[in-house]
């Protein structure tokens, strides 16, 4: 039921394309609050203003916020702090999701450079951890607090929701890869952890695993180079940003005592 994401607040990292974006603009035609957080301010502007228009153009009588906060995940000294950077009548977030990530190169094990695999784990896993942390730490502790106060009915609790954006390579792993495979397997590892750490509380830990879906993130993984990054969906019709924004916002409006662990999306001709 998508109504029960009005007036939720949600904040989406790596908001400034692809996934992200799309994610943004669906919770926003929905109904949320979005706070948009990227490194780039100016395309992250952009986005918000798309979420307000596609929250108004759905006819949305709530009024959403969007806002955005500059947030490179990978700088541990930006996410120190970083909830304080929120408006204070948004820092109660009830929906994280932690999209950011990249892959550099398809490079073999021999010509790897170790700063892109400490840039790419940075990213990918430990701004996701410390984020996460942030989340679970602060905010939802005063929904573990809840259980504490057996008054509150199970189903007018307040809950969380951590949703975690893994990959088919934290299923499998290929030639080239080993980094973002890497990387993608130790967020499956990570959100698997934590769903059963966060077991006994209202709050919900989603891995969403997706398949090929043409974004930004193929011409990052060529170096620039689009020709490259074109010729990876040669033959098969690759998802759009789109297709992972609806599976988010479906794990999001799912009733509270229902939670979808892991959701693996591929593009119908990819094996
Ligand atoms: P895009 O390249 O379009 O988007 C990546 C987003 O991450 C951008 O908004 C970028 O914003 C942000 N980002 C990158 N580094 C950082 C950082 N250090 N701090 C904050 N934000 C950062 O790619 P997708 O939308 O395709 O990717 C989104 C997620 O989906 C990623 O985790 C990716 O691994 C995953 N995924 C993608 C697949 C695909 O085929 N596209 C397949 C499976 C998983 P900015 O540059 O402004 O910081």
């Amino acid at each position: 039921n998508a109504s029960r994401l009005i007036g939720k607040t949600v904040l989406i990292t790596g908001a400034s394309s692809g996934i992200g974006a799309a994610t943004a603009i669906l919770f926003a035609k929905g109904g949320s609050n979005v706070i948009l957080t990227a490194r780039r301010a100016d395309v992250l502007q952009k986005v918000a203003d798309e979420c307000t228009a596609a929250h108004k153009a759905a006819g949305m009588q709530y009024g959403g916020k969007f806002v955005t906060v500059q947030l490179d995940v990978s700088d541990k000294s930006q996410i120190n702090g970083f909830l304080e950077k929120i408006p204070a009548d948004l820092r109660e977030v009830d929906i994280l999701v932690n999209n950011a990530g990249y892959v550099v190169g398809v490079d073999k094990v021999g010509d790897l450079s170790m700063d892109n695999v400490e840039g790419m784990f940075s990213t990918n896993v430990f701004g996701l951890i410390a984020l996460t942390q942030l989340l679970v730490k602060g905010v939802y502790l005063n929904l573990r607090l809840q259980l504490l106060l057996s008054f509150v009915d199970f189903k007018k609790r307040k809950t969380g929701h951590v949703i975690n954006l893994g990959s088919i390579a934290g299923r499998e792993a290929y030639a080239g890869g080993s980094i973002y495979c890497a990387t993608k397997h130790a967020v499956n590892a990570f959100t698997g952890a934590l769903m059963r750490e966060l077991v006994d509380t209202p709050i919900r830990v989603t891995e969403i695993q997706p398949g090929m879906v043409e974004t930004e993130f193929s011409v990052t993984r060529f170096r620039g180079d689009k020709s490259a990054a074109d010729k990876v969906y040669e033959g098969l019709q690759p998802l759009v940003a789109e297709d992972i924004a609806e599976e988010i916002v479906w794990a999001a409006s799912r009733p509270p005592h229902v939670n979808l662990a892991e959701v693996f999306v591929l593009p119908v001709n990819q094996a």
